[in-house]
């Protein structure tokens, strides 16, 4: 029986990278649902938008023309999630999938 949780002592960083972005998103555009095939900064880079996960999305092709170097509020897409930065159990759910046994639960908290 687990007694006590050791708590991670530091917070495990994930690289911002086009790949991780897509399985933090599950390949899916986060405006339409279609299949992710670029990223999108949400406040655009040209607009003082920064590149850290709170402003990258997963965006397909279409979604990306539309909202270009424009702010959402200036096109009519709406984004499905609030980007987050991924949490300690990311890499577990990566290798292991989004639905995992359910008697491993117990042992992921939800990020
Ligand atoms: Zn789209």
């Amino acid at each position: 029986m687990l007694k006590y949780f050791v708590k991670a002592p530091y917070i495990r960083r994930v690289a911002l990278t086009k790949e991780n972005v897509f399985i933090r998103d599950n390949y899916e555009c986060q405006y339409c649902g279609a299949i992710a095939e670029s990223l999108d900064h949400v406040t655009p880079k040209s607009k003082g938008g920064s590149h850290e996960w709170s402003n990258v999305v997963a965006c397909c092709k279409k979604c990306n023309l539309v909202k270009a170097d424009k702010f959402i509020n200036q096109t009519n897409l709406k984004l499905k999630i609030s980007p987050f930065p991924p949490k300690g159990n990311f890499w577990v759910r990566t290798i292991i999938g989004n639905n995992p046994d359910p008697a491993w639960e117990v042992y992921l908290e939800t990020a």
